[in-house]
């Protein structure tokens, strides 16, 4: 028998006499990787520790560090969580059981929902089957045998999965202790490496998602190979309920919805201040930066669509209606109405780079489902530009824009994370044109000292893109910025400018957005800062309170000062105590709070107390006011 070629993934080689499993190579780099490992990769095909490599390959060992690696635990705790419900409810029949984006849900036909109890008894004989480090091993059954096991057991639903998605005539079963289910696989190799395990949630679940068949328990958990990891996980849950921007803007009064419109924003007028802050903020730094900001109009006819080739990709996000027997829609993106306004005269390169900013209303027809909070909707405000440029003018014109997203992150504390996406194997256009254009963004990433992550293959069809990525205080990550180079729409739409030598031809577009959407933007921020909102965001950035009705003929004097000079205030002047007003202006996380008693209209002064609970006495209103308008310009952030 010749030798065996394996290939890592950092391209180094080794040579094996024989076949070799996979955990044996995990070995033989390292104990501390075999230890760690949870399954392989063979030619980017995910398999058990135990495969056999026979032929020359390509070999990743997958740990929980790796996506994959962490779904196959996940996966594999949940077939650790069937065998669990099965030994306390022999009754309960098994549905599906998948990995999903942080943790895994098994989904269980019985008689009676899990309760609270339940979980507890659950979690404690997962533990304990955990403990016992079964070894987790996998058999073939042919189809028949499967279907006959499948019938005994009553099952229902297993038999379903079998009969409509397994090709071929047998199927895989992964067996631990007495506990065998059919499955694809892979596995973890033993049910100790599972050392903690923590059941989240039950929700009820219908077959298949169909409201027309039988409604399921679902039961939702999370898993790590070490306590620590989960203790970490459930200090993370705990703030990010904290930190809930739905509670929170409930608390703060700032937002609502309403099923009259599932999905879309009711501002309320404090919800609305920090918006109306973010877009003045928007557009005051692009009249800076040389763009001119248009709005276009929010319905189309669906021809227009068809000419940007969006009808044939977003049909079914988009919202249509008929008017005069054509078919119109709500917008789904802005792209194409910016180049009818540049197209609405004859461009001369002189005018290049042209620079239009939009506040784009658009709409997509997102599932009820998945709607959540300010983080999906369907209504969405996007902080939208588009820039037509010569092919010459690319470099500089991105070097501009990332420097722009980059002063505006540093407003907000955001530390930015850059990717920088590639030709992928379908595109438009020449390759010469895409190693330009994709050496141009690199230069302008390193013009701006900006480090950045390669996502091969990974940029639109259309043009290779800059994505900016951001870690939120719960190390959540969010794509907000993305640039993106566009050959494709200015060939569909024929724009053309006339070039110093007199001819027509044709630039290249540019896509970007900052905040990406208002609405998610205004989310972030919240759970960003719990609520407690630089000053120049703070809906309420004073509240004066009167100790007693004679003060409220000075607070009302203090209160108009501010006001006059554009702070937003607001007056406490009802009949409670003095503390109770303090205190529901420090949950309201109202910056500062002014207390006006006998002393100081006597002084002519007011007694500031910030949201840290700092006291400071005897202070001049005026000096007051300087400091928080000083404050309030330079957009500073108080930790
Ligand atoms: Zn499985
Ligand atoms: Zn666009």
């Amino acid at each position: 028998m010749s030798e065996i070629i394996v290939t890592l993934p950092d391209k180094s080689k080794k040579k094996f006499k024989s076949k070799v499993s996979v955990l044996d190579i995990a070995s033989s780099i390292g104990e501390g990787l075999a230890r760690a490992a949870i399954a392989g990769e063979i030619n980017g095909k995910p398999v058990d520790l135990d495969t056999q490599i026979t032929a020359d390959s390509d070999l990743k060992i997958l740990t929980f560090k790796d996506e994959k690696g962490k779904q196959i635990f996940w996966h594999s705790t949940a077939h650790l969580l069937a065998q669990a419900v099965k030994e306390l409810f022999p009754d309960a029949v098994l549905a599906i059981g998948p990995a999903i984006e942080n943790g895994f849900y098994y989904d269980f036909d019985v008689k009676k929902p899990f309760s609270l109890e339940d979980f507890e008894k659950i979690e404690a004989k997962m533990n304990e089957l955990a403990k016992q480090d079964l070894k987790i091993t996998r058999e073939t059954k042919s189809k028949k045998e499967a279907i006959d096991l499948f019938e005994k057991q009553g099952n229902r639903y297993k038999k379903e999965i079998l009969e409509q998605n397994i090709k071929g005539d047998s199927a895989s079963f992964y067996t631990q202790g007495n506990f065998s289910d059919m499955c694809i696989g892979p596995h973890l190799p033993g049910t100790g490496k599972i050392q903690a395990v923590k059941l989240l949630k039950v929700a009820g679940a219908y077959w298949k998602g169909n409201e027309k068949n039988k409604m399921l328990q679902r039961i939702y958990g999370i898993s790590f190979p070490d306590k620590k990891q989960l203790k970490e996980f459930i200090g993370l849950q705990e703030e990010a309920q904290k930190r809930d921007h739905r509670k929170i803007g409930k608390a703060l009064d700032l937002f609502s919805f309403h099923p009259a419109s599932a999905g879309c924003v009711y501002w309320h007028p404090k919800g609305f201040i920090i918006f109306n802050e973010l877009e003045n903020f928007w557009r005051q730094e692009h009249i800076k930066r040389g763009y001119t900001e248009i709005q276009t109009p929010q319905i189309f006819n669906k021809s227009l669509w068809e000419q940007s080739g969006h009808w044939e990709h977003y049909k079914d996000e988009m919202f249509t209606f008929k008017v005069d027997d054509e078919v119109y829609s709500l917008k789904p993106m802005d792209c194409p109405d910016s180049i009818v306004v540049y197209q609405t005269k004859k461009r001369s390169y002189r005018e290049l780079p042209l620079r239009f900013n939009e506040i784009g209303r658009i709409f997509r027809n997102e599932l009820s489902g998945t709607l959540g909070g300010l983080f999906r909707v369907r209504q969405i405000t996007q902080d939208d530009a588009h820039i037509f440029a010569m092919p010459d003018q690319i470099q500089k014109e991105i070097s501009r824009i990332i420097e722009f997203v980059k002063s505006f992150y540093a407003i907000f504390d955001f530390n930015p994370e850059i990717y920088l996406s590639t030709r992928p194997d379908k595109a438009m256009g020449s390759k010469e044109m895409w190693d330009k254009a994709e050496s141009d963004l690199k230069k302008a990433l390193e013009a701006n000292n900006m480090e950045y992550g390669l996502k091969e293959k990974d940029g639109a069809f259309y043009g290779p893109k800059i994505d900016i990525h951001m870690r939120d205080c719960l190390n959540r990550d969010w794509q907000l910025a993305t640039i993106q180079l566009d050959f494709q729409l200015p060939n569909r739409f024929k724009i053309r400018y006339v070039g110093s030598d007199g001819k027509e031809h044709e630039p290249v577009m540019i896509h970007r957005v900052i905040f990406g959407s208002f609405e998610r933007f205004i989310g972030i921020l919240i759970e960003e800062f719990a609520g407690a909102f630089p000053l120049w965001l703070a809906p309420v950035q004073t509240t004066v309170i009167p100790i007693a009705d004679r003060h409220n003929k000075y607070a009302e004097k203090i209160a108009g000062t501010l006001r006059e000079n554009g702070v937003r205030v607001e007056i406490d002047s009802r009949q409670e105590k003095v503390e109770y007003k303090i205190r529901e202006a420090q949950l309201q996380k109202v910056p500062y709070v002014l207390v006006l008693g006998d002393r100081e209209e006597q002084n002519n002064t007011i007694t500031v107390r910030d949201r840290s609970g700092k006291v400071e006495q005897k202070v001049n209103v005026n000096e007051f006011l300087s400091k928080t308008l000083k404050e309030i310009a330079e957009k500073t952030i108080k930790s």
